[in-house]
C-alpha cells in the first residue's frame, strides 16, 4: 500500500473542504490545474494524460468517467511525464504508477471520513452514494483500505 497515494488524496480534500458526494471530479480536476478534453479514443484507450491535459474517451458512462478523471488527476499529483492508460478491471498487471494512481483515485472519490459515515450501506448503495463502479467500492474496502480502517473494521466486526 502506498501511504503517499492516500496522503495525496487527503490533501485534495483539505484544499477543497466541504465537497459533496458524488465528488464533482470535473470541477476538482480544473481546480487542481488540469484541463479536460473529450476525445474520440478508440478502444481500449479510455484516458490519456499529457502534462496538465487530461483526455477522456467520449461516450463513457458517468461513473466510469468520474473514475477515469480521478485516476488521471492522481497521476497529475504524483507522477511526472505522460501516461496513457488502457483501462479495464481484468488487466492482470498494472505497473507501480498505475497502482498508485488507482489507490489515490479511490481515496479522492471515497475519502475515509465519508466512508466511515456511510459504510453500513449495501454495496450498490455505496456505489450510488459515491457515484463510482461497485468494483471500486470493493477495492476501496479491501486492497486500498488504510491500516487504521482495516483495524477499525476488524474491531467493529468482532464486537457484533
Ligand atoms: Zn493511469
Amino acid at each position: 500500500m502506498s501511504s503517499i497515494a492516500v496522503e495525496k488524496a487527503r490533501q485534495v480534500h483539505k484544499r477543497h473542504p466541504g465537497l459533496s458526494f458524488p465528488v464533482d471530479m470535473e470541477w476538482v480536476a480544473v481546480a487542481e490545474g488540469c484541463e479536460l478534453l473529450n476525445w474520440p479514443f478508440t478502444e481500449p484507450v479510455r484516458e490519456m494524460k499529457q502534462g496538465r491535459w487530461i483526455g477522456i474517451a467520449e461516450g463513457l458512462e458517468e461513473r466510469e468517467r468520474r473514475h477515469l478523471i480521478a485516476h488521471a488527476l492522481a497521476h497529475h499529483l504524483m507522477h511526472r511525464g505522460n501516461q496513457l492508460s488502457f483501462h479495464g478491471w481484468q488487466r492482470i498487471s498494472r505497473n507501480k504508477q498505475e497502482k498508485e494512481a488507482d489507490e489515490c483515485a479511490a481515496h479522492i472519490l471515497i475519502p475515509a471520513a465519508e466512508l466511515a459515515r456511510v459504510k453500513e450501506m449495501p454495496l450498490w448503495e455505496l456505489a450510488d452514494h459515491f457515484g463510482v463502479p461497485e468494483e471500486l467500492i470493493k477495492q476501496r474496502m479491501t486492497v486500498f483500505a488504510s491500516q487504521e480502517e482495516k483495524a477499525g473494521w476488524q474491531l467493529a466486526h468482532e464486537g457484533h
